[in-house]
């Protein structure tokens, strides 16, 4: 494909989308955007470009979380408080939110302003009362599978770009866990924001960077129809 280019694209180049290629949408659900229970910063306005770069992608999946009403990770099902306070789980230590992404509330909805038709799955998680899902693949007892690997290898979907919230929770732990499953991971930082509790950027960070997890910035994977958005929200460079 467009042979003419110039070497100086080589890079952006390898980062066309290809039919091998899957975008995965990480949790763009009411309850994490602005006015939702557990609003990440900033997260609405990655939505136009999430919109720009789906469209370049063959093969979309959305995520959701999706929690029954006294999930584990919810302050409110232990009388404690969300962000500083943690339970151990029978796998480990249990963060606990507010509650958020409760099933079949209006949290619960995917943002109604991603425009994604074309996409294939959407994938929930976290639906187990005693088990909560950071991660698309493996919920956080480390051994119980969502089955997402399993749709990824059947349909041979190799490369998996990530993009949505949060950074250094859902969209890391499903970065992270591709990885370690042999995908080849790819972040695209600027299509994320981060819930930032103390030191966990850094921990997503430096993951990521043990295991090979690329990132990289929206404005580097190619793709000839896109062009910038002209919306009302400005994307950063
Ligand atoms: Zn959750």
């Amino acid at each position: 494909m467009a042979p003419g280019s110039s070497n100086s694209l080589h890079l952006s180049h390898s980062l066309d989308p290809r039919p091998t290629d899957a975008l995965l949408v990480i949790d763009m659900q009411m309850d994490f955007l602005p006015g939702g229970s557990l609003a990440v910063a900033d997260a609405d306005t990655i939505i136009p470009g999430i919109n720009e770069l789906a469209a370049r992608f063959d093969h979309v999946i959305l995520t959701q979380d999706w929690h029954p009403r006294r999930h584990i990770s919810f302050a409110t099902t232990h009388g404690k408080q969300p962000f500083t306070d943690t339970v151990e789980a029978a796998y480990g230590t249990q963060t606990l939110w507010p509650e958020h992404a409760v099933q079949g509330s209006p949290g619960a909805e995917l943002h109604p302003d991603l425009r994604i038709p074309h996409t294939e799955l959407i994938l929930r998680k976290g639906f187990r009362e005693q088990i909560d899902s950071y991660s698309a693949f493996t919920e956080n007892d480390g051994v119980t599978h969502t089955g997402l690997a399993g749709y990824l290898r059947e349909r041979e979907l190799t490369r998996l770009f990530f993009v949505g919230l949060a950074y250094d929770f859902c969209l890391g732990s499903s970065a992270i866990a591709a990885a370690r499953l042999g995908f080849e991971a790819i972040v695209v930082h600027t299509l994320s924001r981060a819930v930032n509790l103390p030191g966990t950027v850094e921990a997503t960070d430096a993951q990521f960077r043990r295991l090979g997890v690329r990132l990289v910035s929206a404005d580097e994977i190619g793709g000839s129809q896109f062009t910038p958005s002209s919306g009302p929200v400005g994307e950063g460079a």
